[in-house]
């Protein structure tokens, strides 16, 4: 689950920009971790302080990008698809330069290019085309980067976006909830604590209605470092989940819709305290000045008040006390 470096077939040279790490968490030099965000702040927000602790013991963290493409900035002047992605790029490379984050970044168009808005994007069904693209690029970003761990969004509050996150590391095979074979690969198996998504309680309206009203799905290409087919479902290695030289996978709370509960994910919990780094994860948020930091912040604190830190949920006892250890 764990493979040690001299396994891993495109073992790297470390990171010149690595701190380096005390020699009683060298184990932990090691260790590469890939974070998937479904938006460019998704990380900062729901495992900034995880992203601090795991830098300071030295593991290699990166982290893709889905949706790279929006219009959605409440707080910030920018208008239009073009601008509005180009803030968001920048808040999130300022953000990754300061928690030492190497960024793969997708382009896929987030719910407010796909016709949803604040009310209709939470509780949608994910579109298939949506999926099948989150797939491809999940897909060749593990085999690529071959991370020991993957931290995937929960969709806690199902927002469609994240849904189609969550159902990308379903329909490849990662994680224990897709080893149900062929069927596992339907949009029914996307389960939140095994309830399908769309069921989710959510705190606004929406629905599944949002899917017909999306128009441009499966007909908007991908550009930039991350490239998939621009038409239709492109096949997808759906390898499984256990084999050797898989990752880890864990699930982490969506934040700041986990702060309004939800149903219990999969796999054990694991809470990080992230009450030494708090300040490290304030910072973090404050990157994304279009996305309203001080409106969130007070949320994130509140949820890492009530559960004592951030949670993740871990696929065995054997992860979870790695990723403890990991993170000291
Ligand atoms: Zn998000």
């Amino acid at each position: 689950m764990f493979p040690p470096p001299d396994r891993r077939p495109d073992a790297r040279p470390e990171p010149t920009r690595r701190r380096a790490a005390p020699a009683s968490q060298t184990a932990a030099v090691t260790m590469r971790l890939l974070l998937l965000s479904p938006h460019p702040d998704d990380i900062a927000w729901s495992l900034g302080g995880t992203v601090a602790r795991l830098g300071a013991a030295g593991a290699d963290l990166r982290v893709l990008t889905f949706f790279g493409r929006s219009r959605y900035a409440p707080g910030h002047p920018a208008h239009g698809e073009a601008e509005t992605t180009r803030v968001r790029a920048l808040e999130e490379e300022t953000w990754a330069r300061a928690a030492g984050v190497r960024l793969r970044r997708g382009d896929l168009p987030d719910a407010s290019l796909r016709g949803y808005d604040d009310d209709t994007e939470m509780g949608a069904i994910p579109e298939d085309a949506v999926i099948g693209r989150a797939a491809a690029m999940l897909r060749r970003a593990v085999d690529e980067i071959r991370p020991d761990v993957v931290l995937a969004p929960l969709a806690v509050g199902g927002h469609v976006d994240h849904a189609a996150v969550r159902a990308a590391v379903t329909r490849i095979g990662l994680g224990d909830q897709a080893r149900r074979g062929p069927t596992a690969h339907r949009r029914a198996d996307l389960p939140a604590g095994g309830e399908p998504l769309h069921r989710v309680p959510v705190a606004v309206g929406g629905g599944g209605a949002a899917l017909a009203a999306s128009p441009s799905v499966g007909v908007v290409g991908e550009t930039g470092p991350v490239r998939v087919r621009d038409t239709g479902d492109p096949p997808v290695d759906t390898r499984g989940l256990g084999q050797a030289g898989e990752p880890a996978l864990f699930w982490y709370e969506d934040l700041p819709y986990a702060a309004r509960g939800g149903p219990r994910p999969p796999g054990l919990p694991l809470v990080i305290d992230v009450e030494e780094v708090w300040s490290a994860k304030e910072r973090g948020v404050r990157c994304f000045p279009s996305q309203e930091p001080d409106t969130v912040l007070p949320v994130l604190r509140g949820h890492a008040d009530a559960v004592s830190g951030e949670r993740v949920w871990a696929p065995g006892q054997a992860a979870a006390d790695r990723l403890r250890r990991l993170v000291g």
